[in-house]
C-alpha cells in the first residue's frame, strides 16, 4: 500500500534516526530507510575494510602544504589582530602537514630517516569572541582539509550520560563525506577545554565528577591511536560494527578562555617559584607567544589540566582581548566582514548601504564594553538593521541608506531613512 503524504513526512533513517527533512536524501526500502549521510559512512566502512591495513595512517601524496607566509597571508584576510599568534599557527600547521609527507623525502639509510617529527597540537587561550574558533576554521580552509568543532563540556568518558569522545571523530568523518583517509588529515577544534579541569566547581550529575576522565579519553585520541567509532553516533555496544580511524595525523586545536589563569600565573610569579623570570632576566630568554597569558605547564596543571594532556599539546599561544580599534576593523576589513555581508543583503534589494565612521566606532565601543569580543557585533548589527530588512523587500523601492551614530544609539534604523530617488513617471 502506498504511504500517505503525512506518513512520508514521518520517515526516519533506520540507522541514525534523522528525519527526512533533516537529510538531503532518504532512500526507503520495504522495511528500512537509509539517509545519504549513513550511505557515505557505510561506503567509508567498506572502502576501509577492503584496504590492506586500516591501522596505518594514510600517506598523503596529494596534500598541498602551503608555506608559513602563505598561511599567514590568508589568516590575515579573515582574522584581525593577533599577529604573533597567527605566525605561530602558520609555522605549527605548516610543520604538522610537512610531517605527513616526511616519508616521501627521506630514504632508508638517511641519518634523518628514523627521526620522528612529533605532532604539534595547539592550545589557543584567549577571551570569548576573540577569534579562536575563527582561526582554527580559517586554517582548515587554507589547507582544504575537513574540519569540525567539538565542545569539551558536552563530552563524557564512556559510560556516562553525554557524548562519547569518539563522536568527535564521527563528525570529522561526516565533514570528510565519509572519506576516512581524508578525515585522517583533518583538523578538530575542541572548544572550552578549560572547562573540563580536574578541580571544576561546576559539577553536574550528568558528567563525570572530576573532568579528569574526559581528559584521559581526549588524551587517547590526541596522542594518535586507532579509534573505533560507532557509525550512527551514540553509545557503543558490543554487536556494533565500527569505523576505524587513525588519529595520528589529525591536528587538534584546543581553545579556552582560561578565566582566572592570569591570576594563577601572577601568584606564581609573585612567589618567585619555578618559572619565574624578572624583567631583566627575561631579556634574551625565550619569550612566550602572543597575547597576555604566558603560562608554564605547572600553571595549567594547577588550573586543572592533567600533565599528560598538556604534554600532548606542545604549541601554546594566547590571544589578547580585542581592542576597540580591532573591533572597528573587524566590522569592515575581513573578507566576509559584517558590513560587507549586510551590504550584499541590501544590494539584493537594490539598496546601497554604508556606515559613517562614528557609527562604526560606536558599535565597536558598545561591543567592547559588553566584553563579548567580536561576537557581540553581529547581534548588534542584526538588531540595528532588523526593521529595514523587514520592510525593504515589501517596499521594493531600492535607494541608499547611511547608518549614523544616532541610529546606533537608538539601536534602530527607521525604514523611512532609506533615501529613494524618485523615478520619472513613465
Ligand atoms: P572565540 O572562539 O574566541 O570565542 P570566535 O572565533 O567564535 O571567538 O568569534 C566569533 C565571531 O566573531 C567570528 O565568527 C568572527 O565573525 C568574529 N571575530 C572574532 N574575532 C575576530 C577577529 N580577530 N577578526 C575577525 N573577526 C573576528
Amino acid at each position: 500500500m502506498r504511504k500517505t503524504g503525512s506518513q512520508d513526512n514521518r520517515r526516519v533513517c533506520s540507522f541514525c534516526g534523522k528525519r527526512q527533512q533533516e537529510v538531503s536524501r532518504l532512500i526507503a526500502g520495504p522495511d528500512v530507510n537509509i539517509c545519504d549521510e549513513c550511505i557515505h559512512l557505510c561506503n567509508g566502512l567498506l572502502v576501509q575494510e577492503s584496504a590492506p591495513t586500516a591501522q596505518k595512517p594514510a600517506i598523503v601524496h596529494n596534500l598541498k602544504v602551503p608555506k608559513p607566509h602563505e598561511i599567514f597571508d590568508v589568516l590575515n584576510q579573515y582574522v584581525i589582530g593577533h599577529s604573533e599568534t597567527k605566525k605561530v599557527l602558520a609555522v605549527a600547521v605548516h610543520n604538522h602537514y610537512k610531517r605527513l609527507r616526511q616519508s616521501m623525502h627521506f630514504q632508508q639509510g638517511d641519518p634523518l630517516f628514523d627521526v620522528e617529527i612529533e605532532k604539534s597540537n595547539i592550545l589557543l587561550m584567549g577571551p570569548t569572541g576573540s577569534g579562536k574558533t575563527l582561526l582554527a576554521k580559517t586554517l582548515a580552509k587554507v589547507l582544504d582539509v575537513p574540519f569540525t568543532i567539538a565542545d569539551a563540556t558536552s563530552l563524557t568518558e564512556a559510560g556516562y550520560v553525554g557524548e562519547d569522545v569518539e563522536n568527535i571523530l564521527l563528525s570529522l568523518i561526516q565533514a570528510a563525506e565519509g572519506d576516512i583517509a581524508r578525515a585522517e588529515t583533518g583538523i578538530i577544534y575542541i572548544d572550552e577545554i578549560d572547562k573540563i579541569g580536574r578541580k571544576t566547581e561546576n559539577v553536574s550529575i550528568t558528567r563525570d565528577v572530576s573532568g579528569e576522565g574526559v581528559q584521559q579519553a581526549l588524551l587517547k585520541i590526541l596522542e594518535g591511536s586507532v579509534c573505533r567509532v560507532p557509525p550512527g553516533g551514540g553509545r557503543k555496544h558490543p554487536q556494533q560494527e565500527y569505523i576505524k580511524i587513525n588519529t595520528t595525523n589529525i591536528l587538534f586545536i584546543c581553545g579556552g578562555a582560561f578565566v582566572g589563569l592570569k591570576e594563577l600565573i601572577q601568584r606564581r610569579v609573585g612567589r618567585g617559584v619555578l618559572g619565574f623570570v624578572d624583567q631583566e632576566a627575561r631579556k634574551g630568554t625565550l619569550r612566550p607567544f602572543g597575547g597576555e597569558m604566558h603560562p608554564e605547564p605547572e600553571d595549567l596543571v594547577r588550573y586543572g589540566m592533567i600533565p599528560e594532556l598538556i604534554g600532548r599539546i606542545p604549541v601554546v599561544a594566547s590571544l589578547a582581548e580585542l581592542s576597540e580599534d580591532d573591533l572597528v576593523r573587524i566590522l569592515v576589513e575581513p573578507r566576509n566582514s559584517l558590513v560587507s555581508q549586510y551590504q550584499k543583503l541590501m544590494a539584493m534589494e537594490g539598496i546601497e548601504l554604508s556606515f559613517t565612521d562614528t557609527a562604526l566606532r560606536e558599535l565597536a565601543k558598545l561591543a567592547h564594553k559588553r566584553g563579548t569580543g567580536a561576537r557581540g557585533l553581529r547581534a548588534m548589527v542584526e538588531r540595528l538593521m532588523l526593521e529595514v530588512m523587514f520592510e525593504a523587500p515589501r517596499r521594493n523601492t531600492g535607494g541608499t541608506i547611511r547608518i549614523t551614530k544616532a541610529m546606533v544609539d537608538q539601536q534602530r534604523v527607521d525604514p523611512d531613512s532609506v533615501t529613494v530617488e524618485l523615478k520619472a513617471a513613465s
